[in-house]
C-alpha cells in the first residue's frame, strides 16, 4: 500500500508519517525513526523544498468568548439601553471573524449612566468583561476601573483624543470635549 504524501497545508496527527530522511530534515513538531520522519504533535504541516525541511506547526482554535474573559472591540451602534461592539479580540488573541457584544446601560459603569452615548461613541474602541453569551451574541460590562474606552477620536475632527480627567477626554487639536466611561488603560492598550 502507498501511503499518502502530506502536503503544505495538510493537517496531521502525531505519528502520522511525513517522509523519509533522504527527503527531508525533521524539523519542530517532527521526529526520525529508522530513517522515517513522523508528525511529533497535531498540526499543519509546511515543507520548504529548498531547504528540504519539514515542520508540523501547531493550529491552535480561535477563541471562544466565555464569561470573565476581557473583550476588544469597536462601537459601532449606541441606542437609547444598548450600546452595539464589534468583538475583535478575546484575551488577548484574534477572533476568526469578530463577533457581536451588547452593552446594557446598566452595565456601563457603576456610577448612573442616563444613556450609553454620555459613555460611549460609534468608533470608540472598547476593554469589556464578557458577563453572558447567548448564542452569538455576547454581553458585556465595563463595570470597573480596567474596562472602558481605551482609544477614541474627537467626533468634530478626528483628531485622537487625550483624557482631560476620569469623565472626560479633550482634542488637542480643536478643543473640543467629551464624555466617556474611560478605562485606566486609556491610550496604553495596543490595538
Ligand atoms: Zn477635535
Amino acid at each position: 500500500m502507498v501511503k499518502p504524501k502530506p502536503k503544505t497545508g495538510s493537517f496531521v496527527l502525531p505519528g502520522d508519517w511525513l517522509g523519509v530522511i533522504e527527503e527531508f530534515t525533521p524539523n519542530e513538531g517532527t521526529y526520525e525513526e529508522k530513517g522515517e520522519v513522523y508528525a511529533a504533535n497535531a498540526g499543519m504541516v509546511l515543507i520548504d523544498k529548498m531547504e528540504r525541511r519539514v515542520r508540523v506547526v501547531p493550529v491552535e482554535a480561535p477563541p471562544f468568548p466565555k464569561k470573565g474573559d476581557v473583550a476588544l472591540g469597536m462601537i459601532v451602534k449606541t441606542g437609547k439601553a444598548l450600546s452595539i461592539v464589534s468583538v475583535a479580540r478575546i484575551g488577548g488573541r484574534f477572533l476568526s471573524s469578530p463577533c457581536s457584544g451588547v452593552i446594557h446601560v446598566s452595565q456601563i459603569s457603576n456610577e448612573f449612566v442616563v444613556k450609553p452615548t454620555d459613555a460611549f461613541k460609534t468608533g470608540d474602541i472598547v476593554k469589556a468583561k464578557v458577563i453572558d453569551r447567548r448564542g452569538d451574541l455576547i454581553q458585556l460590562s465595563t463595570i470597573g476601573k480596567k474596562f472602558g474606552v481605551v482609544h477614541a477620536f474627537c467626533s468634530k475632527c478626528g483628531t485622537m483624543l487625550i483624557p482631560k480627567n476620569e469623565k472626560s477626554l479633550i482634542c488637542h487639536n480643536c478643543g473640543n470635549e467629551e464624555k466617556r466611561k474611560i478605562s485606566v488603560d486609556y491610550g496604553k492598550t495596543k490595538i
